[in-house]
């Protein structure tokens, strides 16, 4: 895969796919600005080196052409972040592109609209791609949230630019990050799992099982591995037909040599609210009409243990109802460990989802080495898949 840092782009166009899915409140305000922010600086390499940008994404999923959902309510937010003018085109096929592309001088940003206003932009459209291409004189890709769709945008469009389809640097960072903990990590490496269900994780479970040396897990999803050890859960979750898998997990690990920490202990509630009554209890002896609902204080000190010994820490996933402040104690802990062991060198890599709300609600978000912004492309990267948008990029 080349980087965008390995090319030139002076007098080119460069046509990219950024991901601007970002959300929008009632107004059509930008209310979180984190992913324009993030291509930002792969966008200003390709002006400084004297080319110009053509810039695509989809905003939402809608169905045919939707004005709440136009690139329009954009525009005023990537201006302010970039600090540069842009010009929004209305359209992504037609006259008005393709003028508006003639016309495009050196150093200057086009923002194309909504690319799922075309259902072939889904369904990857060979067509469509094609006259995408025909806008530039290369593609790069710098939208890793849409990295696992195998779109005209994301994928398709590559193989016109054989010599000249680059990463860019969101990108990259993303992929060195995956990189890091898949293959090249300072060892003892360690995953943490959290999260509401063992079901949803199990293929992460199956291939991480061969990277790292240690692997906590947290969660809802831990009361089927204490289920299926002969414990009592009371009311926690529990996936009762995934009991033998659970078994089967610890096996597994075993003869990878991979030691499993399960919380020992949990903080029960009696009701799924902030109202709830509290007991700590031992995680596999809840009380009948208590719920587990975050890693008590014995399970966090082991945690923190074993993240104080690691060299390279993956984190997916919360280790509590953490969305509740009674039970978010052991989330924080457990990003309180990280941000400790990066301080002290280790490697720490934040992605998927709900892990990467809580630490950005925790403001933990500067203190671990780096936050994932892409949840499925990220989930799909550490079940061990090539992503489409990366692999059109290599072949
Ligand atoms: P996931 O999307 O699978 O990563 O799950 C995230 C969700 O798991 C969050 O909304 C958490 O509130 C939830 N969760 C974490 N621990 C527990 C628990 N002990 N009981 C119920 N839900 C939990």
């Amino acid at each position: 895969m080349k980087s965008i840092d390995q090319h030139s782009f002076k007098g080119e166009k460069a046509i990219i796919r950024v991901d601007f899915n970002v959300p929008l409140d009632h107004q059509k305000n930008v209310t979180d600005n984190s992913r324009i922010e993030a291509a930002k600086s792969t966008i200003l390499k390709i002006i400084n080196d004297g080319g110009s940008c053509i810039l695509m994404s989809h905003l939402g999923r809608p169905k045919g052409e939707d004005q709440d959902l136009s690139l329009k309510h954009l525009v005023k937010e990537i201006e302010k972040t970039l600090e540069l003018e842009i010009t929004f085109v209305p359209q992504v096929i037609g006259e008005k592109t393709l003028k508006a592309i003639k016309g495009l001088q050196k150093k200057e940003i086009i923002l194309l609209e909504n690319l799922r206003f075309h259902s072939e932009e889904t369904s990857g459209d060979e067509n469509f791609a094609k006259r995408l291409a025909s806008y530039a004189d290369c593609y790069v890709n710098d939208a890793f949230g849409t990295a696992h769709r195998s779109h005209a945008s994301t994928a398709v469009i590559a193989k016109h630019f054989p010599n000249k389809k680059f990463a860019g640097h969101l990108l990259l960072k993303e992929v060195n990050s995956i990189q890091k903990i898949m293959d090249s990590g300072e060892k003892p490496v360690l995953g943490i799992l959290g999260g509401a269900k063992v079901s949803s994780k199990i293929t992460i479970i199956d291939n991480i099982l061969d990277k790292v040396d240690n692997l906590i897990i947290g969660g809802g999803m831990a009361f089927t591995f204490i289920k299926a050890l002969g414990g009592n859960i009371g009311k926690s979750i529990c996936e009762n037909d995934k009991t033998d898998l659970a078994l089967s997990i610890l096996e597994k690990a075993k003869q990878k040599k991979v030691s499993i920490y399960l919380p020992v202990d949990v903080v029960c509630g009696d009701d799924f609210s902030n109202e709830a009554n509290t007991i700590e209890k031992e995680i596999n002896n809840i009380p009948n009409g208590w719920e587990g609902m975050d890693v008590g204080p014995k399970s966090r000190k082991l945690f923190d243990k074993v993240i104080n010994q690691s060299k390279t820490i993956l984190w997916n996933g919360p280790v509590g109802v953490f969305e509740l402040e009674k039970f978010s104690k052991g989330t924080i802990a457990i990003g309180k460990s990280i941000a400790r062991s990066t301080r002290n060198g280790a490697f720490s890599l934040v992605g998927g989802g709900d892990s990467v709300s809580a630490v950005k609600k925790f403001n933990f978000e500067d203190k671990v080495s780096y936050v994932s912004t892409g949840g499925g492309a990220m989930l799909e990267s550490l079940e061990g898949k090539i992503l489409p948008g990366i692999k059109a990029l290599m072949d």
